[in-house]
């Protein structure tokens, strides 16, 4: 007789685009366990706490939980692990005989190409644009493994972003300072650039920008460290400049492998098998590309 499957599944809204199902199925594949992945599409918040009752019901697994429902899923959970609530989001939630415990993998995800330059990083200012979810999870991150000079916050809303941090109730470790994010001049202060906005996605040039910072400005240089959380394309135009400028660069893609490895043990207790992962995700990534 073949045993029962446990469900995971990926809440969120309009996410049928997810490599999340790749990436989990084919790990669960490889391990020979027996899990399915798949993605609840969720059309308004409203039924975020019905969906949970339901999974305790039918007895889930676990999930991730994307935009926009990061924060709208943290009052209808049993428990949440320390980082979720540092920041108040969850991006992974374990289902273990019917307690929900929210956790935040993003956090040690993002952080985790980035260890290596940890002495380079050390006591020198950041810089990150975006005021959303991703950003957060960065300067949180910086927080826990690097300790920063400052962490400078390029946004076009600065009042916005006060609002973002004050309404977390966000207590970082290193000053975070608000920069519009036309005052580009700043960024050759940071070691770190970071892109925590969807800037560079491929089909998403609507308003006929590429990349948060125009890629001719020769802001960036070859001591600094370029890290766009955009995933589509691998190399997006912000990466290739700085490609040109002689910068380190990482791409989207560590932190999506890097969230999903740390979600991965904690619904099943097992380490991803993550260099057969990244390959079929590279895979799935060049045809999708050529599409
Ligand atoms: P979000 O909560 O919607 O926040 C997006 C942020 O980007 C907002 O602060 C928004 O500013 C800003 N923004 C949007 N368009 C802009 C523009 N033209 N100029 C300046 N700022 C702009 O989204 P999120 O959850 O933080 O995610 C941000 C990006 O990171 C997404 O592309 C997501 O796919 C990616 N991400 C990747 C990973 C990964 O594993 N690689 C993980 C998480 C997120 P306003 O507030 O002014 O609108």
């Amino acid at each position: 007789m073949t045993k029962a499957i446990k469900i995971l599944g990926l809440i969120g809204r309009a996410v049928d685009y997810s490599y999340s199902p790749l990436i989990h199925n084919t790990a669960c594949d490889i391990l020979g366990i027996p899990y399915y992945y798949t993605v609840f599409n969720i059309a308004d918040p409203d039924m975020i706490h019905d969906a949970l009752r339901g999974a305790k019901a039918l007895g889930i697994a676990g999930f991730n939980v994307t935009i926009p429902y990061k924060k709208n899923v943290v009052p209808f959970l049993d428990e949440l692990s320390e980082e979720a609530s540092s920041i108040k989001a969850v991006n992974t939630i374990v289902n273990q005989h019917g307690k929900l415990t929210g956790h935040n993998t993003d956090i040690a995800g993002f952080a985790s190409p980035l260890l290596g330059y940890k002495e380079r990083i050390t006591g020198t200012t950041v810089g990150i644009f975006g005021g959303g979810g991703a950003a957060l999870a960065a300067i949180e991150a910086f927080n826990r493994f690097f300790s920063l000079k400052e962490i400078l916050l390029f946004v076009r809303d600065p009042q916005k972003a006060r609002n973002m941090l004050n309404e977390t109730g966000y207590k970082a470790s290193s000053p975070v300072t608000i920069v519009r994010s036309d005052e580009l001049e700043k960024i050759r202060e940071c070691s770190v650039i970071v892109n925590a906005t969807p800037i560079g996605t491929r089909g998403r040039d609507k308003e006929g920008i590429t990349s948060i910072i125009p890629i001719d400005c020769e802001l960036i240089n070859e001591t600094q460290i370029v890290y766009d959380m955009v995933y589509n394309p691998l190399v997006t135009p912000l990466l290739q400049a700085a490609q040109r400028a002689g910068a380190k660069t990482i791409s989207g893609i560590e932190m999506l492998i890097g969230q999903a490895e740390r979600s991965f043990t904690l619904w099943t207790g097992m380490q991803m098998p993550v260099s057969r992962v990244r390959a079929a995700l590279l895979h799935e990534m060049q045809m999708k590309s050529t599409e």
